[in-house]
């Protein structure tokens, strides 16, 4: 007899605690059967739930947040639609086509509040869903703070790619001081085709991708375009090391000296560049440091030279006032302040005044090449070549709009 009371305890014990877990605070019979989620990347994310109540359920909410950068915390909370019932099972799916898309590997954190006709309310505990691209089966290369995902190659194709990830921030460090704050993820695409799938609206020229709210790259690099593979990684970092360097809720950084700092991580400006300035220089076409603060222009030859002029400025600053005035430079930006008042704290000049000196010194430092003999003709052709390399080479591939955006 006693055994059996024994065994029957336990098995009420057994029952309890399997029921526990998910009722939160309900003080009477309301209970969640089913929660679940599913990514379909890169358009959507659908939520399921099936509860049941021993009076109608008569409210559903959906609370969710999304991991990333922000100064407060957004949560976003959607109401359900459905007919009261006992047994209830709804959906609701979030679609990315309607608000944007989200990187790969971005985390997403929801919740369900369920309302029953006496008031008794259930809340389940925060559940996180990765909103990963499943099209592919991705393999992970950490290093340090770095870590590159990939699917298509060897290790040491991915090896290569993750060694010139960390010269890029040895360099920046050197020349500005800035470095990784947080761990940043890369996802290695294996062409530029495959990495437009992962975006809804892609642009035909997306080669590269930074997301500096969540720390996320992807960028499309094919075994065979190594060398500008290597260029696009040092770029799209850089973004992500100076956007940790320098945020904050009040403003942003002038265009130049973001798009420079990502140019000059790369490497020294090819020659066909090089030729692209000089020909500016010489017809007397260079944009204003003031317009270059602004987002460039989506006009191919414009935008060449918008991100070779930002090469050049921040290369002026670099070697001219060294790498303590450009961290001072990036912290001064990081307290919020304007383009013309940074500057002027820093260096003593503001924007017009950084437009005359560098000026100066690219006109003067242009002139030894034409001396050496270089043709007109020849100038004129690496410019024209610069045009052509534009879409399969060029640092204006990368999608500027998502970039801003997110
Ligand atoms: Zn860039």
């Amino acid at each position: 007899m006693i055994k059996k009371t024994s065994i029957l305890a336990l098995v009420i014990y057994l029952f309890l605690s399997m029921l526990s877990p998910i009722l939160v605070q309900a003080q009477s019979e309301l209970t969640i059967l089913d929660s679940s989620a599913q990514a379909e990347f890169p358009s959507s994310l659908s939520f399921n739930l099936s509860a049941q109540s021993d009076v109608n359920i008569t409210d559903i909410r959906l609370g969710y947040t999304v991991d990333r950068v922000s100064f407060a915390q957004v949560t976003s909370e959607v109401y359900i639609e459905f007919a009261p019932a006992t047994t209830v099972d709804v959906d609701w799916t979030w679609d990315m086509r309607k608000t944007g898309g989200l990187p790969p590997g971005s985390g997403v954190n929801y919740w369900w509040t369920v309302e029953n006709a006496n008031g008794d309310k259930v809340e389940t505990a925060p559940v996180q869903v990765q909103f990963d691209d499943n099209r592919y089966s991705w393999r992970s290369l950490t290093e340090g703070k770095v870590t590159m995902y990939w699917y298509e190659g060897d290790e040491s194709f991915i090896q290569k790619l993750m060694t010139t990830a960390q010269q890029a921030l040895a360099r920046l460090a050197e020349d500005t001081g800035a470095y990784l704050k947080k761990p940043v993820k890369l996802y290695i695409y294996a062409n530029a085709q495959d990495l437009r799938g992962a975006m809804i609206y892609p642009q035909e020229w997306t080669g590269g991708v930074a997301f500096t709210r969540y720390g996320t790259i992807a960028i499309g690099i094919a075994s065979d375009n190594l060398y500008w593979g290597k260029r696009a990684v040092a770029h799209e970092l850089t973004h992500l090391v100076i956007h940790q360097m320098t945020l904050n809720p009040y403003g942003d950084l002038p265009t130049w000296l973001d798009e420079g700092l990502a140019m000059h991580t790369e490497g020294a400006l090819g020659l066909e560049y090089t030729a692209y300035l000089n020909k500016a220089i010489a017809e007397k076409s260079l944009i204003s440091v003031r317009s270059l603060s602004s987002p460039f222009s989506a006009y191919a030859g414009q935008s060449i030279l918008s991100y070779v002029q930002s090469y050049s400025l921040v290369d002026f600053l670099i070697s001219n006032y060294g790498q303590a005035k450009m961290l001072e430079l990036l912290n001064t930006f990081k307290q919020g302040n304007t383009y013309d008042d940074a500057l002027d704290k820093v260096y003593g000049f503001d924007m017009d005044g950084l437009d005359t000196l560098w000026q100066d010194y690219v006109t003067v430092s242009a002139q030894p090449i034409e001396g050496k003999g270089m043709h007109p003709a020849l100038i004129e052709t690496l410019a024209i070549l610069a045009t052509g390399l534009l879409l399969p080479l060029g640092p204006a591939t990368e999608n500027w709009a998502w970039r801003r955006d997110w």
